[in-house]
């Protein structure tokens, strides 16, 4: 049975098939499969997000396997912001450098103590005939006062990984992938599927 991605980011394809490539004939990301999905990511958790993408594409490929995933950047001090709104915490047509700046003003009074924040993904598979499976990833850091690297996306530069006292964007790629929220998550998702 194929594996279809519900997302076209090439970095989460061959992520995901690194780790769960052995289980499925194939790990394709959905337009090679043949469908585009325009999903209003509306849903008031990162698991509601995944599960509307996954259903989605899964009504539209009966007979693959296909999985989704929502994330984002959880900050205790703000009661879990931006969380679902990660991607446009800064308003609609803003980028990554908005956001970091929107989130450094939002923290400017919080000192380091309370700066904790964790990045979460949740991922769905949905297979022909089984159940479906839900996994939940995480990786706890603290919100930094300024950017550090160069490295990554989003939030990246802003998020202190304390076990290494370096930020995501300082951190190379490939250590990133082996402890992040992504990685996490999909560790679930390979225990679930050999149970
Ligand atoms: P998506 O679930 O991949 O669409 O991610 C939503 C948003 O969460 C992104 O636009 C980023 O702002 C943020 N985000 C998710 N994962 C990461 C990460 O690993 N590093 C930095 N930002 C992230």
């Amino acid at each position: 049975m194929r594996l279809v991605i519900a997302s076209n980011n090439k970095n989460k394809v061959r992520e995901i098939k690194e780790i769960l490539g052995d289980r499925f004939d194939a790990v394709i990301p959905m337009r090679e499969a043949g469908i585009e999905l325009d999903v209003v990511e509306d849903a008031d958790s990162f698991m509601g997000n995944a599960r509307k993408k996954a259903v989605e594409a899964a009504a539209l490929l009966p007979d693959d396997a296909v999985l989704a995933d929502d994330s984002g950047l959880c900050v205790d001090a703000l009661g879990g912001a931006p969380g679902v709104y990660s991607a446009r915490y800064a308003g609609e047509g803003h980028d990554d450098a908005a956001n970091r700046k929107k989130l450094l003003e939002a923290l400017s009074d919080v000192p380091f103590s309370e700066r904790n924040a964790h990045f979460a993904c949740a991922m769905v598979l949905i297979r022909p005939g089984c159940g479906e499976i839900n996994a939940y990833g995480r990786v706890d850091g603290k919100i930094l006062f300024e950017e550090r690297g160069e490295n990554g996306f989003g939030y990246d530069s802003l998020f202190l990984y304390e076990p290494e006292n370096l930020s995501f964007a300082e951190i190379d790629a490939e250590r990133k992938n082996a402890v992040s929220h992504r990685r996490n998550a999909l560790m679930l998702v390979l225990a679930a599927l050999k149970e």
